[in-house]
């Protein structure tokens, strides 16, 4: 974990990556990989080969997080998106175009830019996984509305529980964060969804917290998940959408987390309560 403290050190040694690989042609676009909650998606990467954050998640398939940073930047051209959105010739039938990669979109400065020309390019819906973390800023919640779909992460309800579970950067807290989610809520016109990785069996006050919360932010969809793979410990480019990765490095951690069942049931629960469908990998309900 990039631990507080370490911030500025972590943020000197990214620049310098950022900078070194700025020159690097892998493809912007990867995929389209199958997704439970999208079908099939292309993948836009805003963000390149060095994984920048907000958050440093136990469960983040990309490895270690490289550079912890809350500052917006462009990380990529968006003239590079476009050329790799045009070159692209998919053989198979492709449902969204999701915004997600090699960290926190919503950190990407050209984020209205990307969502205007992966729409204009591929006449599909538009999907950004975001952390939540910088929807107190007008400009990220404005670039948002441009996405036919934004699914917002939250993954505690406590901030004991989500400093533990995303281990954000010592700037942030969660009562900023969840005004941000209520903020966005009332601004945005498209399909709202929570998503929320569940690591740890929930006390039924914890359920009752969270319910009262979903009730209170009104997404239009509630995914629930947990961790598929252990995490690996090191930078995993391929990792980007969540894909099956192969690596050499041999450096895991493995992550405890409930069963599918008990998924399920805390799913049936929460819709019982809300009637906000819940999504659930790798049931559906409602
Ligand atoms: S899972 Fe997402 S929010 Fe968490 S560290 Fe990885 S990229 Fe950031």
């Amino acid at each position: 974990m990039d631990a507080p403290d370490d911030r500025h050190a972590s943020e000197r040694i990214s620049m310098n990556a950022i900078q070194s690989t700025q020159n690097s042609r892998h493809s912007l676009v990867y995929g389209p990989v199958k997704s439970w909650r999208f079908g099939s998606s292309l993948g836009i990467d805003p963000i390149g080969e060095v994984s920048i954050c907000s958050f440093n998640c136990v469960y983040c398939q990309l490895g270690q997080i490289q550079v912890h940073t809350t500052e917006r930047r462009i990380f990529v051209p968006t003239a590079q998106i476009f050329e790799d959105l045009r070159s692209l010739s998919p053989d198979e039938k492709i449902d969204v175009v999701t915004l997600s990669g090699s960290g926190e979109p919503t950190l990407a400065l050209n984020l209205d830019e990307i969502l205007a020309i992966a729409k204009q390019l591929t006449k599909l819906p538009t999907v950004v996984l975001t952390n939540s973390s910088l929807l107190g800023d007008r400009m990220v919640r404005d670039a948002l509305q441009l996405a036919d779909i934004v699914s917002v992460k939250l993954d505690a309800i406590s901030s004991h529980q989500w400093q533990r579970i995303n281990q954000p950067i010592g700037t942030m807290n969660l009562p900023d964060i969840l005004a941000g989610i209520a903020q966005f809520r009332g601004e945005y016109t498209g399909h709202l969804a929570i998503q929320t990785m569940v690591l740890s069996s929930w006390t039924t006050e914890m359920l009752e917290d969270y319910i009262q919360l979903v009730q209170r932010l009104s997404p239009d969809e509630i995914q629930l998940n947990i961790p598929s793979r252990p995490r690996a410990l090191v930078r995993q480019l391929d990792a980007r959408g969540n894909n099956a990765f192969e690596s050499d490095c041999g450096d895991f951690r493995q992550i405890n987390c409930i069963s599918v069942d008990v998924l399920n049931a805390l799913a049936d629960a929460i819709y019982f309560a809300t009637k906000i469908p819940v999504r659930c990998a790798p049931i559906a309900l409602s």
